[in-house]
């Protein structure tokens, strides 16, 4: 699919990593360039990464939290607890080493967001959410701690634009930006509410947009699109619109199942699995932010009858819950 007219790419120099590990060739199916990549590299890597296919060797996935919110009443945003001290709510952000690089599925805050949180954030955000803001919680910083280079993230994929889940898109200037169509429009053409909502403080370093418009593939009865075709049985885009105008879930192969990471689709796994009741206070914020509230009704009726046909194959959570990270992120406390 060919770029939009306002798709940009920015060529850059040599890849200087002492420890990238991985090959080095983008796919082209959303209109990347490859200029910004030494063809020499990628002719001789090419062996690697047909080994690596051949091996049959699954994708590594980590699960990280970019992104700790503490807005106040645990009791009516978390659903237990108490009714003064603060809320948790995480980004859950999904980081997989693949044969095509690392993909970084959302991106949390960043670390320009931490430095300079009121210009990139704004006043309002920070007064209701309150964002905790460490610097260690940062993808970049992550990948530094799991010893991975960031010049190795190849593609980022946000499920969606707003503050909290493209944060930190401006510390991977050289990725690709996979976007549905309609999610640029509203910061490229933004109206009024989009002006509010969007931060162009996150996009003024000029993302390596890759444009997706139409799904025409078929993943567990849902429209899919493969943004990057050699991963196209292990890494799908599910657009799930509404709570943006180009929302989208994120689909990565697990070892055992398949992980879809559904961003803001949602917010409680109460919403998905019937039980426990979704927080009061959640509810209202959802239905507050929500751009489309119909189409956001359909994504999650959809999502409701994914898991209940294909829940043994497919694991779904949100961006926000915590109860959800911490079952798979591993953490004592789930
Ligand atoms: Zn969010």
């Amino acid at each position: 699919m060919p770029c939009l007219p306002w798709t940009q790419t920015r060529p850059s120099g040599p890849l200087q990593s002492r420890r990238s590990r991985f090959f080095r060739r983008t796919g082209t199916s959303a209109g990347i360039s490859r200029r910004h990549l030494p063809l020499t590299e990628g002719v001789a890597m090419g062996m690697v990464r047909d080994v690596f296919f051949q091996t049959g060797k699954p994708m590594k996935i980590h699960h990280l939290n970019c992104g700790t919110l503490c807005p106040y009443c645990e009791k009516l945003i978390n659903g237990t607890g108490s009714l003064i001290k603060p809320a948790r709510l995480v980004c859950h952000c999904l980081l997989v080493e693949s044969s095509e690089g690392l993909i970084l599925v959302d991106t949390g805050f960043g670390t320009e967001d931490v430095q300079q949180p009121e210009r990139r954030l704004g006043k309002g955000f920070m007064t209701a959410m309150r964002p905790t803001l460490s610097r260690t919680e940062t993808a970049r910083v992550q990948l530094d701690q799991r010893n991975l280079d960031a010049k190795d993230v190849r593609h980022v994929i946000p499920t969606h634009l707003d503050l909290d889940h493209a944060g930190g898109l401006s510390d991977f200037p050289e990725a690709a930006i996979h976007v549905m169509a309609k999610e640029l429009a509203q910061i490229t053409h933004p109206d009024v509410r989009d002006r509010i909502r969007f931060r162009q403080a996150q996009f003024v370093h000029h993302p390596q947009w890759a444009v997706h418009q139409d799904a025409h593939e078929n993943w567990f009865g849902m429209p899919a699109i493969s943004p990057i075709p050699v991963l196209k049985d292990s890494l799908k885009l599910v657009p799930l619109p509404g709570h943006t105008k180009g929302h989208m879930g994120v689909a990565v192969r697990g070892e055992n199942k398949w992980l879809l990471h559904c961003g803001d689709a949602y917010f409680h796994r109460g919403q998905i699995h019937g039980s426990p009741e979704m927080p009061k206070a959640l509810e209202l914020f959802e239905q507050a932010i929500q751009t489309i509230p119909q189409q956001r009704r359909d994504s999650l009726t959809r999502l409701q009858q994914l898991a209940q046909r294909h829940g043994d194959e497919v694991d779904i959570f949100c961006a926000h819950d915590p109860v959800e990270f911490d079952r798979l992120a591993g953490n004592p406390s789930a």
